[in-house]
């Protein structure tokens, strides 16, 4: 077993966790995936599935921004950095299969052993991972607009285009870009 790869800061004071200075929580892998299925089942699939695609791309920008001034990274590069940290925070293993930031902006990720498709393979339709749609947009639009305004590109689409978590495929596969 290895240990995590990412730095974690834990205030003695008020007991706040921190990783480069972003206050952060751990909490069960269940908890996050019943919660998510009680609100999916509460508002229907369709509905949640734009709540979320609208919360998690704001929260991704948001990380975005802060973590290219922490490093000073491009932005191309924090596209990438976002997907590690994620990858090594326990979301899954995402990986950046490819990506065209200029002329036809797009590009596909894919991801092994997503936290849905361990917790809810062949219990729920299937694709399972949709949450992971806003994170994508949120991080392909920084990368493709950053913070600036002005910059708009119009909107960035992205869909789970299969998921492993259909017992079928070894993993899910996202495909992004701004129509
Ligand atoms: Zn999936």
């Amino acid at each position: 077993m290895g240990s995590p790869q990412v730095p974690i800061d834990v205030d003695p004071g008020t007991g706040i966790w921190r990783t480069d200075g972003l206050p952060m929580i751990y909490l069960p892998r269940h908890f996050l995936v019943n919660n998510h299925v009680a609100v999916e089942e509460a508002l229907g699939r369709d509905a949640y599935r734009a709540i979320l695609h609208k919360a998690t791309e704001k929260s991704a920008i948001h990380w975005c921004q802060a973590e290219s001034k922490t490093h000073g990274l491009t932005r191309a590069a924090t596209f990438r950095h976002y997907f590690k940290r994620l990858s090594q925070r326990g979301w899954g293993q995402f990986s950046v299969d490819r990506l065209e930031a200029s002329g036809e902006r797009g590009g596909s990720i894919s991801l092994h052993n997503s936290v849905f498709a361990l917790e809810l393979r062949g219990r729920c339709q299937t694709p399972l991972c949709y949450m992971f749609e806003g994170f994508i947009t949120g991080a392909f639009g920084f990368l493709v607009r950053g913070a600036e305004p002005g910059e708009e590109t119009g909107p960035v689409s992205c869909v789970e285009s299969w998921c492993a978590g259909d017992g079928v495929h070894r993993h899910c596969e996202f495909d992004f870009g701004c129509p």
